[in-house]
């Protein structure tokens, strides 16, 4: 699906990406751990084109982008790249002036200007699946933190992305609503949704990921099968780092 290659990217002088290189194959789950700071939601944003690297390549032929970010970004190029992925926020981001139903819709209709009717079909059937049908006409703010983060997904997934991306989606949330939020994430996985995961959640990495990447310090200092990575790190790094969260 996408390539990414020697991924960097400064703010001011700090630079907070140096290299990092990411391979996404269709329908595999790779997860980012690392501590805070390490770059983990820069990737995220980069590959979503929220975020401009200042150096890398990344390819995705079937979306015809061939990209090299020491260039500058066309328009064009750019309005592909965001349409590839769509993203879940670790705050749900939700518009908190319109209904779930509304929310859902807003971007099919307004910026993918695909018929009304026909994304609210798709939309009804999506908050079916995850629980949600009864809360269509609520607002966020009548809903649990689980339940937001739940029309979250289903918000990204009504997009029809090739690509999902979790930053942190379940960090914000009081510990009993993370289980729902998670089993949601690992039914998308199985459906072959292709996926790229920010999170603190090891025992959903290790169940859910086909390759975990470990990020310090703006590199991908390791990766490997989960298996691997959590019996057995390679970097002093990644172990002292994985003994503080198990
Ligand atoms: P966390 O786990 O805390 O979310 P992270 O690994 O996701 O961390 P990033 O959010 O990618 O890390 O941030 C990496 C570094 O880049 C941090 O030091 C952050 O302060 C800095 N940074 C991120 N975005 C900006 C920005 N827009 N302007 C300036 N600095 C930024």
């Amino acid at each position: 699906v996408l390539e990414v290659s020697g991924l960097a990217k400064s703010f001011g002088g700090t630079r907070v990406l140096r290299a990092v290189d990411l391979t996404l194959r269709p329908g595999r789950v790779v997860c980012l751990i690392g501590p805070s700071g390490s770059g983990k939601t820069t990737v995220l944003r980069s590959l979503n084109g929220l975020e401009t690297p200042d150096g890398g390549m990344l390819q995705a032929p079937a979306a015809d982008l061939d990209i090299d970010f020491s260039r500058p970004l066309a328009d064009a190029t750019r309005n592909r790249l965001r349409d590839l992925s769509a993203m879940v926020f670790q705050q749900h981001n939700l518009f908190p002036h319109l209904t779930v139903l509304q929310n859902v819709i807003e971007g099919p209709v307004r910026v993918q200007r695909r018929p009304r009717a026909e994304v609210i079909d798709e939309a009804r059937a999506l908050l079916a699946r995850v629980g949600l049908e009864a809360r269509s006409d609520a607002y966020p703010a009548q809903l649990s933190g689980g339940q937001q983060q739940r029309v979250g997904i289903v918000r990204a997934l009504a997009l029809k992305p090739t690509l999902l991306l979790f930053d942190e989606p379940t960090s914000a949330l009081d510990p009993e609503l993370v289980g729902d939020v998670l089993s949601v994430m690992k039914d998308l996985a199985d459906e072959g949704w292709t996926m790229v995961v920010v999170t603190h959640e090891l025992a959903f990495a290790r169940d859910v990921a086909d390759e975990v990447l470990f990020l310090d310090d703006g590199v991908v200092l390791e990766r490997g099968a989960p298996d691997r990575i959590f019996t057995a790190p390679r970097e002093e790094r990644t172990r002292r780092f994985l003994e503080r969260l198990m």
